[in-house]
């Protein structure tokens, strides 16, 4: 199963992603954009769309431009849980600088967010995946507790969170299977600078996965008290706009088990490899820029040109 089988006329389960859907100022060394097209359930559901169809659960303002809501019906993207209401959408403004791993927020407007109530379409209940993508961890707990009987539920979250929702967010974490995290939240939450105790703390609090992102310098996946995978990240020669990589990273993680529905080791470990190959596509260029024309054989080239940047035999 690969990018590139999608669409063989197989009937599969959809991932159903909850999140923020945005309007984003961003600026880079490289250039900038103001109020693209952005929000962390708009880049996971982006990415997982090339491997699995997707259901998309969020809010917009009357604002949004209905190109981006086109955009998102002509992906493999179920936007009947996408509402449309009076006032503005979310928007966020951030910069990079340096090595552009980590971003600085200068803004965070919740508008339509702050009285949204998820209500999922019936048949999205019974979704069997499920992506709690980053937004108000209260918001995660609405569409869990809507959701009938899931096999797999992963979330990511941010600083943002656990500065102002700690609690909800640990509730939360009480009841997901994977968590993705960046090196500098899996710290802040739990106090410990060492990455692999911090993920030890995680993995006590809920998740049996722990998927802890780190920019560059690629992801390391935690189960069973141990490291059980380090991936590398792909080696890009510049990087224009790295915001949605996590997103994106999750996306393509979430869309690949989606649609294989296997939990073997194996195959989690193919599913970071499809993160980690959306992610770098994702860092070279602008807001969805690089996702909307992109093609299922470059994500498979990738692929295979991440195994060989990664293989190696025992002696
Ligand atoms: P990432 O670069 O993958 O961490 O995610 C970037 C996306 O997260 C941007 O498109 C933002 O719109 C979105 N975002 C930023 N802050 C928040 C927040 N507090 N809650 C939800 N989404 C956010």
């Amino acid at each position: 199963m690969s990018a590139s089988d999608v669409g063989d006329g197989v009937k599969r389960a959809g991932l159903l992603i909850v999140g923020s859907v945005a309007l984003d100022s961003v600026e880079t060394p490289v250039g900038k954009v103001e109020r693209a097209l952005g929000g962390a359930a708009v880049y996971s559901s982006v990415a997982a769309s090339f491997f699995s169809p997707v259901r998309i659960v969020g809010v917009v303002g009357e604002d949004f431009p209905k190109e981006h809501l086109d955009f998102l019906g002509s992906r493999n993207i179920d936007t009947r849980g996408l509402q449309v209401v009076d006032g503005k959408t979310f928007h966020w403004s951030g910069s990079y600088e340096g090595d552009m791993n980590e971003a600085q927020t200068i803004a965070t407007e919740l508008n339509v967010f702050q009285d949204f109530k998820p209500e999922l379409p019936d048949d999205y209940k019974a979704s069997k995946f499920v992506f709690l993508a980053n937004i108000d961890p209260s918001l995660q707990l609405q569409v869990l507790d809507q959701i009938e009987d899931a096999e797999l539920v992963a979330c990511d979250t941010m600083n943002f969170w656990i500065d102002n929702k700690k609690d909800e967010l640990v509730e939360v974490l009480g009841r997901v299977d994977i968590l993705f995290m960046n090196d500098a939240e899996a710290r802040q939450i739990t106090g410990e600078v060492n990455l692999t105790k911090a993920a030890d703390k995680l993995r006590k609090m809920g998740p049996r996965y722990v998927i802890v992102k780190k920019g560059e310098h690629g992801a390391l996946m935690y189960c069973d008290g141990n490291t059980c995978f380090a991936a590398a990240s792909y080696p890009l020669e510049e990087i224009a706009d790295p915001t949605g990589a996590g997103d994106s990273f999750a996306g393509g993680f979430m869309g690949y088990v989606a649609n294989t529905g296997e939990l073997s080791d194996g195959n989690l470990r193919k599913a970071v490899i499809y993160g980690s190959t959306m992610a770098s596509f994702n860092c070279q260029d602008f807001s969805l820029n690089m996702l909307q024309r992109l093609t299922p054989e470059e994500v498979d080239r990738r692929y295979n040109e991440f195994k060989r940047l990664v293989f190696f035999e025992e002696f």
